[in-house]
């Protein structure tokens, strides 16, 4: 695949870049009065932080759920920041043995927040260790083998864990269990993300009409990281196509060369839409026979395309597998007699 061809096709994914880790620093929100919608969890969070610091204790271990790119890390850094913590940053396939995991716990400090990112990919033996850390602050080591064998305890500093998640479903329920505070992030409503495209476009200084910024916030797939994303390339366009200020008419412009319909689908969500259609007379089909047909990880499918495409109704689940739904052929402008179907008649 040409790179050109590869860039465009990952404008819309919702993993970071390194493009995101560099200018996320400065449009990442620090205070919980910075972070824009998903309201009800904020105020409950904000609860939990001020009971907490009137307690004089850390925040419980906290386990923060849903799709890429919708705030989880953001908030795990702002419990820091409210709380007035270090936080020490990691992520579940980063901790490859138990000695790491024990090597980063005994480093916490009284009321550190450990962070750890895509939480369900822990290994079974970290996991272990992760228990009686959890729940008592304490970690058995164990040395020698055999009838010498002897278990010593490790006393941890208060800590508090905040796990993040695109998938809860795949934590393990001993794990799950020893959470004590729970929350989901659900894709952002189109108002919230124009407030957070018109603070970013501030904070980088760039001129950008309201109605432009709302056509870059519906076509975000509900994703803060996609609406900066998007604005930044919306950037790029203005600065070297215009006079660099952000206005409609650049924005529909910009984005349609980038491969970005009205609704914010890339060409990645409409490759998997059109493999449905054309190899499995839109479904219903295993998600893995969709990923293998187009060479994709599954999990860039079920992390990344999937949510969205169900959350707008384009796709739906059923016991068999995936179906496309008449608003995706509608929204395609294929012809509603499957290929299947027509084949039929056609022989
Ligand atoms: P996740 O950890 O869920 O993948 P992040 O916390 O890394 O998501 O969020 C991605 C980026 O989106 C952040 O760096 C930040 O710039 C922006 N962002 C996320 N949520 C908000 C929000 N509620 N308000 C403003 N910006 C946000």
């Amino acid at each position: 695949m040409a790179k050109k061809e590869f860039e465009r096709e990952k404008l819309l994914t919702a993993q970071e870049t390194e493009e995101d880790q560099i200018l996320n620093i400065s449009l990442r929100p620090s205070k919980l009065e910075d972070f824009i919608g998903q309201k009800t969890l904020a105020e409950n969070l904000k609860v939990s932080i001020q009971a907490a610091k009137k307690r004089g204790e850390p925040v419980e271990h906290t386990l923060l759920s849903g799709p890429p790119g919708l705030g989880k890390t953001s908030l795990a850094h702002i419990v820091a920041n409210e709380m007035g913590s270090k936080i020490t940053a990691t992520s579940g396939p980063a901790i490859g043995k138990a000695g790491d995991l024990i090597g980063i716990l005994t480093n916490l400090a009284d009321g550190d927040i450990l962070f750890i990112d895509e939480i369900h990919r822990l290994s079974k033996t970290v996991e272990e260790f992760i228990y009686p850390a959890m729940e008592n602050f304490e970690i058995d080591f164990v040395i020698d083998k055999g009838p010498y064998a002897k278990t010593i305890k490790f006393n941890l500093k208060r800590f508090t864990l905040i796990g993040a998640t695109t998938r809860s479903g795949l934590l393990t329920a001993p794990l799950r269990s020893r959470f004590g505070i729970f929350h989901h992030l659900d894709f952002y409503e189109v108002a919230d993300l124009v407030k957070i495209i018109t603070r970013s476009a501030k904070l980088l200084n760039i001129p950008i009409d309201k109605n432009a910024a709302e056509e870059i916030g519906r076509r975000s797939r509900g994703s803060p990281r996609v609406a900066n994303r998007l604005l930044r390339r919306v950037r790029d366009w203005v600065e070297v196509k215009r006079d660099g200020k952000i206005t409609l008419e650049a924005t529909e412009e910009a984005l349609k060369n980038h491969g970005i319909d009205k609704m914010g689908l890339d060409a990645v969500d409409r490759k998997v839409i059109t493999v449905m259609h054309e190899s499995f007379g839109g479904g219903p089909v295993g998600i893995e026979s969709i990923a293998a047909t187009l060479n994709e990880e599954t999990d860039t499918i079920v992390d990344v395309v999937e949510p969205f495409l169900l959350k707008i109704g384009l796709l739906k689940r059923t016991p068999r597998g995936r179906e496309l739904t008449h608003q995706a052929y509608e929204h395609m402008g294929f012809s509603k007699a499957r290929p299947q179907e027509t084949q039929k008649e056609m022989f």
